[in-house]
């Protein structure tokens, strides 16, 4: 099944320009808008097949609209929030791994049983190998080990995510998962350490949870980014699927790009930037081909 030209005429010509669909792999409603945003709306542009699984519905999150929304609906709300988003990028495949929002790292709610912190690691890879087996994604992008500003799920996704990879690749594991699946290329989400530093300062959302020590270890180092994808044109479609989880951003002004004080705002995040993994086949050192930078061939 790993033979190339077997893969290619399995794919057809719906395939896009990596061969095969590209898989996010997440934690939350918004954890795909805020990161990848952009990445996402090129890569259905380009014809990329697009599937975006979160873990949760976020249904700890404080909701930023609490006259429509209960802790009762709060996971329904973001479960459409997230659909919507991603409509408005394009992306009808949007698919939930059925556990719970953990909370902030510290929180009673890591304690909730059906917290995905709680989950068995083994439950979750095996739930995440079916996907992978199924879909055949060319590309998998998740959280980096950081888990972005370090939110407990968003770590958890990674490992998981990872284990899930390696296993779907091998060919003797689990066969009632599905034939094996071997990805060309692994990617972690990277938000530049200096970015999020920025917004730490204001002491807003997720950041206002940090101590001193958690700060010094938030997003990814600039030189150990591998890959950087220019956004500039997708901005507006960005911000759009960002305003889509409504329950999530609070004051919409802050994404407005036609305020002149958020243009500067937002004109730090022209790029999403991301780190290619090295999967245990892949060679232990020297260049790993990227193709996300397919991407900047479109607009
Ligand atoms: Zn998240």
């Amino acid at each position: 099944m790993d033979d190339p030209d077997i893969r290619e005429s399995t794919a057809g010509p719906s395939a896009g320009p990596f061969g095969g669909p590209l898989l996010f792999s997440l934690a939350h409603p918004d954890d795909e808008s805020f990161s990848c945003g952009g990445t996402i709306v090129k890569a259905v542009a380009a014809g990329a097949p697009v599937t975006v699984i979160s873990a949760t519905r976020g249904e700890r999150g404080e909701s930023a609209i609490p006259a429509i929304t209960t802790p009762q609906t709060l996971a329904a709300v973001r479960d459409q929030e997230l659909r919507t988003a991603m409509a408005g990028l394009g992306v009808t495949d949007v698919r939930f791994l059925g556990y719970w929002d953990s909370g902030m790292d510290g929180t009673p709610e890591n304690d909730d049983p059906r917290a995905f912190v709680q989950a068995p690691q083994e439950d979750v890879v095996t739930r995440l190998v079916v996907q992978v087996r199924g879909l055949r994604p060319a590309v998998v992008i998740t959280f980096g080990p950081e888990g972005g500003y370090g939110h407990p799920d968003h770590i958890a996704i990674h490992h998981a995510t990872v284990d899930a990879v390696t296993q779907s690749a091998q060919a003797g594991h689990r066969p009632e998962l599905g034939p094996p699946w071997t990805v060309d290329a692994l990617y972690y989400t990277a938000t530049p350490r200096d970015l999020l530093l920025k917004f730490a300062e204001k002491n807003e959302g997720p950041f206002r949870h940090l101590s001193m020590e958690a700060r010094q270890r938030l997003g990814v180092r600039e030189e150990d980014i591998t890959t950087r994808i220019d956004i500039t044109d997708r901005l507006r479609q960005k911000a759009a699927a960002v305003l889509a989880h409504a329950s999530q951003v609070g004051d919409p002004t802050r994404f407005d790009l036609d305020a002149a004080g958020e243009r500067r705002h937002w004109r730090m995040l022209d790029h999403e930037h991301f780190v290619r993994a090295r999967l245990p086949w892949e060679p232990a050192s020297g260049d790993l081909a990227d193709p996300l930078l397919k991407l900047d061939q479109f607009p």
